[in-house]
């Protein structure tokens, strides 16, 4: 139970008085305990009740891997290079995902192009997996929406050098990661509206 002082001084410390008296019981977790096998059992029950009779089923269980889940448009699995129509990557090697990395596991060589629309492209872009946490700060800091959080988690690999993910490997059809690429227009929008309308 906590007692707290609400009256703040800013610059003051806050004291917290916890009463922490259990008893021989609790300290044994006993009730704690006997709490969590009352509710266990009740989503047991019910939940095979509704399995035998077919009614009032309440449980939530995906028969994985025969089904998937549809993950949220923001959920973030391994990052990906958009592909363009013609199968070049959509990036032009300026390096800010893998500065930006806080795990250092992109590795960019630029290297100049022919084609018309860009002059650098990465020779080289690779992605060791297994130091990757995917948290998205490639994909926050790219200018060109050109690597983005797909939504592939089974990347799971026997050996080490296996999740060392080559260009080849991460370039996804940019028609494939459509709802991705949405949801991030949506969420810049929403960034620079209060900007906007502040103006
Ligand atoms: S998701 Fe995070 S850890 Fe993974 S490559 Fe991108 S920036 Fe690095
Ligand atoms: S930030 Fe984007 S454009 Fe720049 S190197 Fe990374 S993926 Fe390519």
């Amino acid at each position: 139970m906590f007692h707290a002082i609400v009256r703040v001084v800013p610059g003051s410390v806050i004291k917290v008085r916890r009463e922490e008296k259990l008893g021989f019981l609790e300290r044994l977790y006993v009730p704690a305990i006997a709490k969590g096998l009352r509710v266990t059992s009740r989503h047991f029950f019910r939940n095979l009740r509704g399995f035998v009779t077919g009614k009032r089923r309440t449980d939530f269980v995906v028969q994985y891997p025969e089904e998937r889940v549809d993950y949220a448009d923001a959920f973030r699995g391994m990052p990906v290079l958009v592909a363009l129509e013609s199968g070049e990557p959509r990036c032009v090697a300026c390096g800010l995902c893998e500065f930006a990395c806080p795990t250092d596991c992109i590795t960019i060589v630029p290297g100049e192009t022919e084609t018309a629309r860009i002059e650098r492209h990465p020779e080289v872009f690779d992605i060791d997996m297994s130091r990757c946490m995917f948290c998205g700060l490639c994909e926050e800091a790219c200018p060109e929406e050109a690597i983005v959080m797909s939504r592939e988690v089974e990347i799971a690999a026997y050996r080490r050098d296996d999740m060392y993910f080559r260009k080849q490997d991460l370039l996804v059809p940019e028609a494939l990661l459509k709802r991705r690429l949405d949801f991030l227009r949506g969420e810049y929008r929403r960034a620079s509206e209060p900007a906007e309308a502040g103006e």
